[in-house]
Formats: C-alpha cells, sequence, structure tokens
C-alpha cells in the first residue's frame, strides 16, 4: 500500500466533496430531528435480548462528542467516538482540498496480505468494542 497525492481526473469520482457532503447533510438532519424534540429509535437487539447490541450508546455518543464532552463520547461507545474522530479528520482534510483544489490523498497498490491484515484488524476491533459494551450493559 502506497500513500499518494493525485488530481481529480474530470470526471473522476470526487469523495472529498461526496462524504463531505454525507457528513454535513447527516449532521444537519441529526440537528433538526433534535431541534424538533424527536425521539430516538429504540435499540431493538437491546430490548430483546437485554444486551447492549454492536452500536449500542453511539447516538449518545455522538451528542457528548458534539458537545465536547469526549471523555462521555468515549465511554458510551468507543469505536463509535474512534469513527468520529476520523469523520471529523476527514472533513477538515476535505474542505482543505476543496478550497484550495489541491490533488488528493489516496491508498492505492495493496497487496492481498495488507488487505487481509486490515479486515482482521477491523473485526478485532469491532468484537472488542462489543467486549467493552458488553462488559459495561448496565448504561445501556
Ligand atoms: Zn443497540
Amino acid at each position: 500500500m502506497r500513500l499518494v497525492w493525485h488530481r481529480l481526473p474530470p470526471n473522476g469520482f470526487n469523495h472529498e466533496l461526496i462524504w463531505l457532503a454525507v457528513s454535513l447533510a447527516t449532521l444537519a438532519g441529526s440537528a433538526v430531528w433534535i431541534g424538533f424534540g424527536l425521539i430516538w429509535p429504540r435499540c431493538p437487539f437491546l430490548a430483546i435480548t437485554g444486551f447492549p447490541c454492536l452500536t449500542c450508546g453511539a447516538t449518545r455518543c455522538t451528542l457528548a462528542f458534539l458537545h465536547g464532552d469526549l471523555l462521555s463520547a468515549w465511554r458510551w461507545n468507543p469505536l463509535a467516538f474512534a469513527a468520529l474522530c476520523v469523520v471529523a479528520i476527514f472533513d477538515l482534510y476535505a474542505v482543505i482540498v476543496l478550497v484550495a483544489g489541491s490533488p488528493r490523498l489516496r491508498m492505492v497498490d495493496w497487496t492481498a496480505p495488507e488487505k487481509k491484515t486490515v479486515r482482521i484488524a477491523v473485526i478485532g476491533l469491532i468484537a472488542l468494542n462489543w467486549i467493552y459494551l458488553l462488559a459495561h450493559r448496565g448504561r445501556y
């Protein structure tokens, strides 16, 4: 795997623009949802089993994150917290490259062992996060 900077081709998929728009639309939609005081969906897995699912606490994590309460955000769902940090960093990067018109960062030439390592790491992180949620199930 190599990190390369290159210009967006004329008909290339503009990942930075699309994913920044998705991120901001999600944020705006959530703000409207909260503004209207709509209820948050309840977790059916938790309701049926009494155990938190993989994403339990993600909504409360996001709310704490957006209020700057990073410790609480981490405690609600560490993996969701990490994902929010990645999204925030990506959004900042996307704004910079879109405004500056600068080359885009891409990861290219992944080898099969690198892909396998990343898949195993992602599955491991999800499993560790679920173990954490199960160990703290009293708060959900
Ligand atoms: Zn859940």
